[in-house]
């Protein structure tokens, strides 16, 4: 998908502090940590949204959870937590619209739900 910064990052074509990488997917580190560990865990095939995704994708994205679970193990997190989030449309504040997950931790994360009318992650 041209012009899009994470097929970009997938490529090769932008530069990233990868931490993971096979035939399918890439992990990389966030360029503004929301907490001392934060990467992006991606397809590396384009997928808009979580809308956006197909019957044939499912599987694939089952997979990633297999990536997720390693890579927290290598990053230190998965005894002491995190969280796993995918940003879906305008409300939740996607920015990138290629499909990516965030694997957050290394801190004691805050609430989810903090007030009636906001959120925290
Ligand atoms: P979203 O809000 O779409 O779920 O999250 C997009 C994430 O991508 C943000 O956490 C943001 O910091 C990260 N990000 C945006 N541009 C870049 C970039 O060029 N490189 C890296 N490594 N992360 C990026
Ligand atoms: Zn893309």
């Amino acid at each position: 998908m041209e012009n899009c910064l994470f097929c970009g990052i997938a490529e090769g074509k932008i530069p990233s502090k990868k931490v993971y990488e096979d035939d399918t997917f890439l992990v990389f580190q966030d360029i503004q940590p929301a907490a001392p560990v934060h990467v992006l865990i991606i397809p590396k095939k384009h997928i808009a949204t979580m809308n956006d995704v197909g019957e044939e994708d499912f599987a694939m994205l089952g997979e990633l959870h297999r990536v997720a679970q390693k890579v927290a193990k290598e990053l230190g997190i998965a005894e002491t937590g995190y969280r796993l989030i995918n940003n879906c449309g305008p409300d939740s504040g996607q920015a990138v619209y290629h499909i990516h997950y965030h694997l957050i931790g290394g801190t004691k994360l805050g609430a989810l739900v903090e007030s009636s009318d906001s959120h925290a992650i």
